[in-house]
């Protein structure tokens, strides 16, 4: 059955595009969502889970860098007592109130399967999650692409990387106490995952293809924490290093200016080394795709992508940071709001 727009309560059958439907309900598609219902257009947001899905997945207790405020969207106030960083927890108490203070049309537990344009109109086709229920279709005549990056971990390709040790994602310390573990990568997410091991009583090491932490690119307070434990020895970092391989029991390293291998007592493997966007899903939507990183090719002052109507923002847009990313989901949404205006016209 199709889904859009009921023209009138008393003819269920008669349905029109949507003006929008939004692809995620992370904070930048909630941030899309807040606009597009400030500025009166008939719009969707759907996410195959829960909202803000990824920040779910943090390990308990994670912080976020940012204050309160730089994560806010839709002008809904984010209140934390002084001084305090947000936590995980709190981001997703917020995010949820974004959802329901503002009685957004998120629908949960609906996986976007595919978009494709026919004509003017984007063809939107659904499953329902986590059992595959039913499948919907709805049609669009703009769709914002927020499903970010957060389902596709970049992983080793290496012999080993299958090996139940080696994991992409971090929850809890607990279970690697006086374990050796390597974490492979150099940004913050890998620090942060090496100094919450070593905190906790496991034997931490770091695998990093830079030849320095100064180098790597750390949030200031992450650099500063993580120098300290490795100066006291309590980190032990491999600079300038591709792992090779992976058993059971050990690893092995290679410099990358020399070619000198060695190889280390191993439990455990973190690759923190970042994330791609779903290609297939991108690739059968029509979307051009950057080679260097994967990310959807856009224009930069206008985030459509080179199928037109289409947009893009958020971490599938290479945007790390809330803050900037919120005002790109608005603008979209303002451009798309005035294109129909003058459609309207
Ligand atoms: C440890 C950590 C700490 C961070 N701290 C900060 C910070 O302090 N400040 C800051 O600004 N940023 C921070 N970030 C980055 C921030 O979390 C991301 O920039 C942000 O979550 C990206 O938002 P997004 O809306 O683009 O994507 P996401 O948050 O990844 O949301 C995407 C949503 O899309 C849904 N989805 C995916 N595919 C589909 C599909 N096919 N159909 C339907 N739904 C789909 C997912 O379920 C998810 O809910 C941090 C990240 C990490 C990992």
């Amino acid at each position: 059955m199709k889904h859009g727009y009921n023209t009138s309560v008393s003819n269920e059958n008669t349905t029109l595009p949507y003006d929008l439907i939004i692809v995620g309900a992370g904070p930048l598609g909630l941030a899309a969502a807040c606009a597009a219902q400030t500025l009166g257009l008939k719009f969707i947001i759907l996410d195959k889970a829960g909202a803000c899905q990824s920040l779910v997945e943090f390990a308990p207790r994670q912080s976020f860098y940012s204050p309160p405020e730089d994560l806010e969207v839709g002008g809904v106030p984010f209140p934390l007592a002084a001084d305090d960083k947000p936590r995980r927890e709190d981001a997703l108490a917020y995010y949820r109130a974004v959802v329901t203070s503002r009685r957004l049309p998120l629908q949960t537990w609906e996986r976007v399967l595919s978009v494709h344009k026919v004509g003017e109109i984007f063809e939107v086709k659904t499953r329902q999650e986590p059992d595959g229920a039913w499948e919907r279709e709805y049609s669009a005549r703009n769709i914002l692409l927020a499903s970010g990056v957060w389902d596709q971990p970049v992983t080793l390709n290496v012999p080993g990387a299958e090996l139940h040790k080696v994991s992409t994602r971090y929850v809890d310390p607990t279970p690697y106490l006086w374990k050796d573990c390597l974490t492979v990568g150099g940004g913050n997410s890998a620090a942060e995952v090496a100094m919450a091991l070593c905190r906790a009583g496991a034997k931490s090491r770091m695998a990093l293809i830079e030849e320095s932490l100064e180098v790597c690119n750390l949030r200031p307070f992450v650099l500063r924490e993580l120098k300290i434990l490795v100066d006291e020895k309590k980190i032990e970092p491999h600079f300038g290093v591709e792992v090779t391989a992976i058993t059971p029991t050990e690893v092995s390293l290679r410099s990358r200016s020399t070619g000198a291998e060695e190889t280390l007592p191993n439990d455990f493997v973190f690759t923190m080394i970042g994330a791609v966007p779903d290609l297939p899903f991108l690739r059968d939507a029509g979307i051009a795709v950057s080679p260097e990183d994967h990310r959807p090719i856009y224009d930069p002052e206008t985030f459509e992508t080179n199928v037109s109507g289409l947009y893009t923002v958020g971490s599938m847009a290479r945007n790390q940071h809330i803050v900037n990313g919120r005002g790109n989901a608005v603008g979209v949404v303002e451009r798309i709001a005035a294109k129909m205006g003058a459609s309207a016209a």
